[in-house]
């Protein structure tokens, strides 16, 4: 027995009620089996989306022309979508046309794998016409029907397959790995806001190292060439026994499972199979690879269609991955010279970054750097107790002040309040109006 939720009972008993039938399905029947929490709850129904609309009081066209109606409960929306048969995929991505069907099984027949296919309701119970419970327990993932004729119609169901195999930790099944072997060329034609979404669901999913499944099975290869040059670059430096694609994954695998963090981890070194050399001794050296990943991983993530405000930090992040937290000593003011540099507001994001790395990196588990991790985390989080000033803008005068005190208007603000930042980031017992005041005077005079 499948628990649904009270509102997703109420659509299905509205529309028993009327002559009709109607079914949980698809991810939300597959998650409640395997005690996931469902992203949301889909309906499918024999109704007409005019007739759905009928029903219910407040409805949205969401995409009527493929049948789907959203119906809202109490400020929540449910998909709920008429049987359909999807016509002909001429370009592997959209069908040339849907057609409406009273028969459910037909519309189980159009969806991607075995574990998405089945549909729930009191009244019928569970609907397995392709043995999804079957895979599910075996822990499988498997086209509905024939492999290479389902990709066919959409490529990117050849994505979609290693992305639930990382989510659920299950393995592709064999005919459908040759499948997707074969037809992973074709992910050329999906656009880059579809592969995104699937991408991101892989890389924040418990398996980020099923991307070395994609790569293995040529997918990589045409959704993120990048990665393939990573796992083709050889490190052979004292600090990693990894090739650069395999130190990734660890990496990615060590931060917190955020789109942010995997993003992050995922492009910091990205520049390294660029910037490579060799010396006499057979070592190879990085040099410049932090700052050149900045640049490279936003040209990546503009061309996956990602958000500015991610793609931006990520890259600060990548610039400055390879930074040491105390590189100028263990003492409160190197950590707040650091946290000035990198910023207050990512400075957790790079500690994060910076432990996940060095954990990643060596056979011998925790390098130099981690007493000066462990040193700067305890100093990061006395600054923000204690809101200690990091940056111009926490000083305790503000431009304004200066001008009042007779400060030239100008770029000569902007470098008294940099020297003043300097004073307050030596002593921060300084960073009072009273005390500012007496050095911004000495400084107004010296400009
Ligand atoms: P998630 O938990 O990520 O939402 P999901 O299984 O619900 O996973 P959706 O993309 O929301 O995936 O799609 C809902 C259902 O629609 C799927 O379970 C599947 O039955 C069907 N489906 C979605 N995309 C495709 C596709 N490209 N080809 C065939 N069927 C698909
Ligand atoms: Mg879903």
């Amino acid at each position: 027995k499948i628990n649904i939720p009270g509102s997703v009972k109420l659509i299905i008993d509205v529309l028993e009620n009327n002559g009709y039938e109607a079914f949980a399905v698809g991810g939300c029947v597959r998650d409640t089996i395997l005690d996931r929490e469902p992203q949301d709850w889909d309906i499918t129904t024999s109704a007409l989306p005019e007739q759905v609309k009928e029903l219910f009081n407040r409805t949205l066209d969401t995409g009527i022309q493929h049948g789907t109606v959203t119906v809202m409960i109490k400020h929540v929306g449910y998909e709920v979508t008429t049987y359909r048969i999807d016509g002909e995929y001429n370009d592997s991505r959209h069908p040339e046309s849907v057609e409406f069907t009273s028969n459910l099984i037909e519309d189980l027949k159009r969806r991607d794998f075995t574990i998405n296919a089945m549909a729930y309701n009191e009244r019928e119970g569970l609907v397995d016409a392709f043995d999804g419970i079957n895979d599910i327990n075996n822990k499988i993932i498997r086209c509905v029907g024939e492999p290479e004729e389902r990709f066919g119609e959409d490529a990117l169901r050849i994505l979609r397959a290693v992305r639930f195999s990382a989510q659920l930790g299950f393995d592709i099944d064999e005919k459908t790995m040759e499948a997707i072997k074969k037809l992973a060329p074709t992910l050329e034609n999906i656009s880059a806001e579809r592969i995104k979404t699937e991408l991101e669901k892989l890389i924040i999913s418990k398996n980020p190292c099923k991307l070395i499944t994609a790569y293995n099975a040529g997918i990589t290869k045409v959704i993120l060439p990048e990665f393939d040059a990573m796992m083709e670059c050889e490190q052979n430096t004292p600090y990693h026994m990894y090739n650069v694609g395999e130190h990734t994954i660890k990496v990615m695998e060590n931060v917190s499972a955020d789109k942010l963090m995997r993003w992050t981890a995922l492009f910091h070194d990205v520049a390294k199979p660029l910037v490579k050399t060799t010396d006499a001794n057979g070592r190879n050296h990085f040099k410049g690879h932090a700052l050149e990943g900045s640049k490279l991983a936003p040209q990546i993530m503009r061309r996956l269609k990602m958000d500015n405000k991610t793609i931006k930090t990520a890259s600060r992040l990548i610039e400055c991955h390879d930074d040491r937290p105390a590189s100028k000593g263990f003492n409160p003011e190197a950590i707040r010279r650091s946290v000035h540099k990198i910023g207050k507001d990512i400075y957790h994001n790079y500690l994060e970054l910076v432990y996940a790395d060095f954990m990643g990196k060596s056979k011998y588990g925790k390098d130099e750097g981690y007493d000066a991790y462990v040193y700067a985390c305890k100093q990061y989080e006395y600054i923000m107790e204690n809101n200690i000033c990091t940056s111009t803008k926490e000083l305790a005068i503000t431009g304004k002040d200066l001008i009042a005190l007779g400060c030239p208007l100008g770029e000569k603000i902007g470098r008294a309040l940099d020297e003043l930042l300097e004073i307050v980031l030596k002593e921060p017992e300084k960073n009072t109006k009273d005390k500012l005041y007496v050095e911004a005077e000495k400084i107004i005079k010296s400009l």
